[in-house]
């Protein structure tokens, strides 16, 4: 049967734009890609990009400080979201427009529509046309999830942040995940009066525990009240803003309030389980190692298959999949040892396993220091940084290496070099420091802290 496409792929997000490229432009596949909204999708226009330049707009404030602190005779007359704002839009335009003309220098069809899957092997487009394809590819990503008495409520998720006309007084986070604390982190540096309301008993649950405590501590001294153990009772929209009850039964009105509570794969009304691709409980797609559905047509990459929901995993499961179906190269996405960084102010890096899981799974020492950066202690800032190595006690292999300090998430990348590599305990001491740098303390950690 002759099909329209070799490859239709559904969303432009990061998975979807790797994959749709590769096929095609590698492989020389005849592929179309659909995308509903912007170009690029969450990464590029409401995840890590805005938001990595929202950290840097909002680290001046502890910036200008420090510059004082150093000599500098400096005058701030505050931060003026408006200006940053058109920054932003500008910005993100041109990376809209880059993702656009990559997809047409390597031949990809671009519709600018929502699309469903109609069956195995055709693609539903809200323009009314029916196209087909040999493969389609699932790459519609995940949204913020907000309750419905949050929603009711008219609350905010990360995707309005970025589209505020004027920054708020006060505002209410709701969340203890990485998007909670990174935006509790931001908004306090650009001024605003932040609360962080988390219902469990610390937040970035699934990270090292250590570590998770060191980031609360600093956020909680940079001026984040943030409290733990403790949900939202009540929320209703209020004049002036929200009213919330806590669980702890302190109520407050807030101008904003944010959910940050967790995010659902986009998987809803896209034809799916009709056509017989199987969907998880949390209605995310089934895939196995291959990224294929349980009907062989139809693959799926990135935030919507739910695995491991950062950027550049969707953009390894976009390659390997185009790889394996039209290149001739089989390849599996690998999920192993994958390093993250949470753009918390200190920011926090972390590699491989948590002290918590490598216990479990057999003797490990742990190595770990707390201190005072030079450029922090100097301008006479509380801030400390930890490092921290987790090693198998038998064969001495680093498991883990987890940073909290400032720019953890480019010292993060290398440790995972070596770590990926097999290095071992004795490799990092055997390495040279780096005079005078933070990051020397890794190859500098003499003595266990603790055995286990
Ligand atoms: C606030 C925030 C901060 C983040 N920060 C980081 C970070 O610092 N580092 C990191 O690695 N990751 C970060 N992430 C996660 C990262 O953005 C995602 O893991 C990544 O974007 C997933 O890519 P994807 O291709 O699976 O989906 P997406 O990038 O979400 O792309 C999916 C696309 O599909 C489109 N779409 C959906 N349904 C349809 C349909 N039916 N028809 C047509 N188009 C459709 C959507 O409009 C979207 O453009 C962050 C996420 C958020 C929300």
């Amino acid at each position: 049967m002759a099909f329209d496409y070799d490859l239709f792929v559904i969303g432009g997000g990061s998975g979807g734009v790797r994959a749709a490229r590769i096929a095609s432009g590698e492989h020389g596949a005849r592929v179309a890609l659909a995308e509903e909204d912007r170009m690029g999708g969450t990464c590029v226009i409401r995840g890590c990009v805005p938001k990595k330049l929202m950290v840097f707009a909002s680290s001046f404030r502890d910036g200008i400080a420090e510059a004082r602190a150093y000599g500098w005779e400096v005058t701030a007359r505050g931060f003026d979201w408006p200006a940053f704002r058109a920054k932003l839009d500008a910005e993100l335009d041109r990376l809209e427009a880059a993702y656009r003309g990559g997809l047409e220098r390597a031949g990809v069809t671009v519709f600018d529509a929502r699309a469903t899957l109609a069956d195995a092997h055709s693609v539903r487009l809200a323009t009314g046309q029916t196209v087909s394809a040999k493969h389609v590819l699932v790459a519609t990503g995940g949204r913020p999830f907000v309750p419905e008495a949050a929603a009711r409520a008219g609350v905010l998720t990360s995707n309005d942040i970025f589209r505020l006309d004027a920054l708020p007084g006060s505002v209410l986070i709701v969340g203890g995940g990485f998007i909670a604390c990174e935006f509790a982190c931001i908004l306090n540096g650009m001024g605003v009066k932040v609360t962080q309301l988390y219902r469990g008993e610390q937040i970035l649950r699934g990270f090292d525990r250590e570590a998770r405590d060191h980031v609360a501590e600093h956020m909680r001294e940079g001026g984040i009240d943030l409290r733990t153990g403790c949900g939202v009772a009540k929320i209703e929209a209020a004049p002036g803003g929200t009213r919330v009850v806590a669980t702890d039964g302190q109520a407050a009105v807030f101008d904003k309030v944010v959910y940050a509570t967790g995010r659902v794969p986009n998987t809803e009304g896209l034809g799916l389980e009709a056509a017989g691709v199987k969907l998880g409980q949390r209605g995310e797609v089934m895939v196995d190692e291959w990224s294929q559905t349980a009907v062989p047509s139809v693959y799926a990459v990135g935030d919507v298959t739910d695995r491991i929901n950062l950027t550049p995993v969707a953009i390894r499961e976009g390659h390997a999949f185009a790889d394996t179906v039209f290149g001739a190269r089989p390849v599996k996405a690998d999920h192993a040892l994958v390093p993250s960084a949470v753009f918390t102010r200190p920011e926090f890096g972390t590699v491989g396993l948590t002290e918590e899981a490598a216990r479990a799974a057999g003797p490990i020492e742990v190595y770990a220091t707390a201190f005072r950066p030079m450029r922090s202690a100097f301008a006479g800032r509380p801030e400390r940084a930890l490092m921290k190595l987790v090693v198998a006690a038998d064969t001495r292999k680093v498991l883990g290496c987890h940073i909290v300090a400032p720019e953890a998430g480019e010292m993060i990348q290398l440790a995972a070099v070596a770590i990926r590599m097999g290095a071992t305990k004795e490799d990092f001491d055997r390495t040279v420091a780096v005079h005078p740098v933070m990051a020397e303390e890794l190859v500098t950690l003499r003595k266990p802290v603790r055995t286990a």
